[in-house]
This record gives C-alpha cells, sequence and structure tokens, in this order.
C-alpha cells in the first residue's frame, strides 16, 4: 500500500473514532443511552489505538504487547476489584496518570526529534506545546495523586499543610515555571537541544511541585470540583501533546475531555455556590472546625425500625434523601423497595438528590437507576428545596454534609455557603447512619440534634429492610 494511502486511511480512522467520541459524549448526557454511550468511547478508542499501532513510524511491537498486556491487566483488575464507593479515587489515579503519561511522550519526541532541534527546525507552535503538555500533565499527575490522597482519608492528607506566604507563593512558583517555558521556546528556536532538554525537566519537575501546592489548600465541599478539574487538565495535557506528535485524534480527544471537564467544573461551581477562583485560591479547611461534637450531640434522640414503621403510617408525603452511606450499604435496592412498599399505601414518594452526594457527580443518580427508581422520581436539590415545609417525613440514608445546616450559617466552616437539602424545615427527620461520625467535611451537624429529627443507628441496608419489613408487617 502506498505511503499516502496508509495516511489517508489513518486520517479517516481517526476521524471515525474522533466522532465516536463525540457521539458517545452525547449518548452519556442522559442515564438511559448512558451504556450505549460508553461502548461507542471503547469502540472509538478501540479504533484509534488499532490506527496508531499500525502506524508505519512503529518500530517494533514487542514493547508495545508488553505494555498493552501489562497494562490492560492492570486495568482489568482494578476496575474489577474497586468497589462503587472506590470510582472517585480510582477516576483521580486515571485522570493522573494520564498526565504523566502526557509529559512522557513530549519528552520521547522531544528526544526523537534531537537532530530537528539542534537544527532549529522545530517549529515554534510544537516547542510551545511541549512547554504546555509538560506544565499541564505533571500538574495533573501530582495534583490527581494528592487529591486521591484526600479522597482516600488518608488522616496525613485531610489536613492541609499550612505555611507563610502560600498563595503568593503559589503564584510565584507558577511565574517561575512559565519564565522557563519562555526560556525554553526561544532555545529550541535557537537550536540548544541540550538546554531545551535541561529546561523540559525542570519545568516538568517545578509543576510537579506546583500541583501539590495548588491541591494541598482545598478540601471540604470543593474536593469535587479539584476532581473535575483535574479531570480536564488531563485532557488539556493529551490535547497539547496531541500537537507535539502531529496526532489528530489525541488533540480532539484531550480537547473533549478538557472541554467537557470545564463545563462539569462549572456546573459543580454553580451548584455549589462558589466561584472557581474561590475554589482554586480561596483557603478551606477540610475537617475538624465548628463546634465540639459533643456540644452538638447533647440532646439527640434515636428511634427503631418499627417505630419508624408507625410514624409512616397514614403520612402523605415522604422524601428519601441519599447520601455517601447509601453507597457504602449498597442500599440502593433495600430504598426502592421501601419507596415501592410506602407507593404501595399510596404515600407520595420523591428522592432529593444533592449534586454533591456521595463520592462523585452523580453519584447518588447511577446508584437509584441501577435501582430502577425511575429518573422522574429524582428531584434536583433547587426544584425540591422550595417545597420541604409540606414533607411529612424526610429520611435520610446515609448523608450528613449535604443536609447540615451549618453551611448556612457558619461562614468559617469548611461547606459554608453549600446549598443544602432543607430537610431540617420537614415535619419529621428520619436519619440512618451508624454512628454519630462526620462525613467528608469532618464537622458536626446540628440536624441530629434538632427537635424534629430521629436518628436510627444502624447499616443504612438493614435499616432500611427492616422498616420496610416492619411496614409490610403492620
Ligand atoms: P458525607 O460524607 O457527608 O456523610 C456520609 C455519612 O454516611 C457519614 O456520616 C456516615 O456516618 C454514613 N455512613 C457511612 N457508611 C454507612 C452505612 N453503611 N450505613 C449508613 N450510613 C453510613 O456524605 P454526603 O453524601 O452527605 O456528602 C458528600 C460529601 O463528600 C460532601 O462533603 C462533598 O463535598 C464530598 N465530596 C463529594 C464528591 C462528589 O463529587 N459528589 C467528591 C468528593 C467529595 P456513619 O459512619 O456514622 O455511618
Amino acid at each position: 500500500m502506498s505511503h499516502l494511502w496508509r495516511i489517508e486511511i489513518a486520517t479517516f480512522a481517526y476521524l471515525v473514532a474522533a466522532l465516536l467520541f463525540i457521539w458517545a459524549l452525547k449518548s452519556m448526557a442522559h442515564p438511559r443511552t448512558a451504556v450505549r454511550g460508553n461502548l461507542l468511547g471503547v469502540l472509538g478508542m478501540g479504533l484509534a489505538i488499532a490506527t496508531a499501532i499500525l502506524d508505519e513510524h512503529v518500530a517494533g511491537y514487542v514493547t508495545i504487547v508488553a505494555g498493552l498486556i501489562v497494562g490492560s491487566v492492570v486495568g482489568a483488575v482494578l476496575a474489577t476489584r474497586v468497589q462503587m464507593t472506590g470510582m472517585p479515587q480510582m477516576v483521580a489515579l486515571l485522570n493522573g496518570f494520564g498526565g504523566l503519561a502526557s509529559v512522557l511522550v513530549s519528552g520521547a519526541d522531544l528526544l526523537n526529534n534531537e537532530a530537528a532541534v539542534r537544527q532549529g527546525h522545530w517549529p515554534i507552535d510544537v516547542l510551545i506545546a511541549v512547554a504546555a503538555s509538560a506544565i499541564v500533565g505533571a500538574v495533573t499527575f501530582s495534583g490527581s495523586l494528592l487529591a486521591y490522597g484526600k479522597l482516600q482519608e488518608f488522616a496525613a492528607l485531610k489536613k492541609p499543610i499550612r505555611y507563610p506566604l502560600q498563595q503568593p507563593l503559589n503564584a510565584l512558583l507558577g511565574l517561575v515555571v512559565l519564565g522557563l517555558s519562555a526560556w525554553l521556546v526561544v532555545a529550541g528556536g535557537a537550536g540548544h537541544f541540550g538546554t531545551v532538554i535541561g529546561l523540559f525537566a525542570v519545568i516538568a519537575l517545578a509543576s510537579l511541585l506546583l500541583g501539590l501546592t495548588l491541591v494541598n489548600p482545598i478540601g471540604g465541599a470543593d474536593m469535587p470540583v479539584v476532581i473535575s478539574l483535574l479531570n480536564s487538565y488531563s485532557g488539556i495535557a493529551a490535547g497539547m501533546t496531541g500537537f507535539v506528535i502531529a496526532n489528530n485524534v489525541l488533540m480532539i480527544g484531550g480537547a473533549l475531555v478538557g472541554a467537557s471537564g470545564i463545563i462539569l467544573t462549572q456546573i459543580m461551581c454553580k451548584a455549589m455556590n462558589r466561584s472557581l477562583t474561590n475554589v482554586l485560591f480561596g483557603v478551606l479547611d477540610a475537617g475538624g472546625s465548628g463546634p465540639a461534637a459533643s456540644e452538638v450531640y447533647a440532646k439527640v434522640r434515636s428511634t427503631t425500625p418499627e417505630d419508624v414503621a408507625l410514624l409512616l403510617d397514614g403520612v402523605q408525603r415522604v422524601v428519601i434523601v441519599p447520601g455517601y452511606g447509601m453507597a457504602v450499604a449498597q442500599a440502593q435496592h433495600a430504598v426502592r423497595e421501601l419507596g415501592k412498599t410506602l407507593e404501595d399505601k399510596g404515600v407520595s414518594v420523591e428522592y432529593a438528590i444533592h449534586p454533591v452526594a456521595g463520592r462523585m457527580p452523580g453519584h447518588m443518580n447511577v446508584l437509584l437507576a441501577e435501582a430502577d427508581v425511575s429518573y422522574d422520581k429524582l428531584k434536583e436539590m433547587d426544584a425540591i428545596n422550595p417545597t420541604m415545609d409540606t414533607v411529612d417525613v424526610a429520611i435520610v440514608i446515609g448523608a450528613n454534609d449535604v443536609v447540615n445546616p451549618v453551611a448556612k450559617t457558619d461562614p468559617k466552616s469548611p461547606i459554608a455557603g453549600m446549598p443544602i437539602i432543607e430537610v431540617d424545615r420537614c415535619r419529621t427527620v428520619i436519619v440512618i447512619k451508624r454512628s454519630l461520625s462526620p462525613g467528608f467535611a469532618g464537622i458536626a451537624n446540628p440536624l441530629f440534634a434538632a427537635d424534629n429529627t430521629l436518628l436510627l443507628f444502624a447499616d443504612g441496608k438493614e435499616a432500611v429492610m427492616e422498616i420496610t419489613k416492619a411496614i409490610k408487617a403492620g
């Protein structure tokens, strides 16, 4: 096959792969078509990988096949072992490794093109893309690893490390990295290969540090925003690398991830009532502030599944508020069964979904969809809050931060300003959780001690099954 033909076929295959990615994203916008979207994405990626492997520049297949086998085995084992609750951590790792791959591919391409760089033949725009890929890729890698540690709730990482002049030092480091990048471009234009390689390494190392110092102060309610932002960065880094190695599908795929990540970040910021600048540069603590738990929980009242069943007898409107604990307990099927049992008795049942409930965007939607809860019963926070006064019973299952009224009352709290699902305005609130342990933000929740709240201390799934059993028996 002629050289030109091979290029034409490869370009066409990359175009088809890119179209499949776009179709996949479109399909993933709705739970009903999300599975198909996933498959389309897999197909597009398969096509892109196959085309890249068949490229005539590939010098040998041994390393590629070895890499494919090792990567596929590690990926498959991780994907089958990871719990649903561990998905955000997995996403953080995948983002991070995407960033690292971008840095390595750009660096390798630089080394491969030594002769062209020495002759000053490497175009300026490619040199800019090399520097950008090193910066964004390295920031994504170290930032995502730190975000992983925070999400995994490693004690040493939950609280930010404090030091004087934190933000000015970050800004200074950012300026140094940009200055070094400008130097790299000038040195590349003048054909100083050694300087370019040295600067590339220093830029990547400084950006690794920048990733850590940028994510270090962020925590509490802002983590979801950071995860989606890092996701976007990993796409931008891949897109930049696409420019370096002149690969269309990498440019398009990277741009799609970058753009969709930015859009998601914006949606999350809006839902959290925060600006992106505020998230990135506002100094927030994850955990530990606010009044002592012993003080807040002085008069908590507990209940039993049987009493909850009695309470639910004859009510008209029930709202179920799921949170991270529902995911831990894998209680979604039991929750649907409870909802159905109540509906059979003529009760109106809705599910109030907070945008950052759980540990990843859409976490609760995914779980409830898996349990076949109809989409029209899922109500977004903004839609359900105005009607909370007319709710007879709110059943909070494994949610804590997203129903914590402190978000509205304490400006120093790590969740200050975050809109909450206002269950405190319902007639009665049942909170199902195992203990008085805090949620992700690490703060006490006065809702649990409110006059209209009863706590059912149990595992989410067992408690819900017991309540359903008691309703059916009664
Ligand atoms: P929280 O993390 O605030 O609280 C979860 C509660 O679930 C805990 O208080 C825990 O209490 C309870 N729980 C845990 N296991 C079980 C179980 N088996 N049965 C019953 N209860 C259980 O969850 P929310 O969903 O309310 O809030 C999400 C938090 O996570 C927010 O702070 C958000 O900012 C943050 N976050 C969200 C992300 C996202 O994208 N959605 C990403 C990263 C962070 P106990 O141990 O006593 O049972």
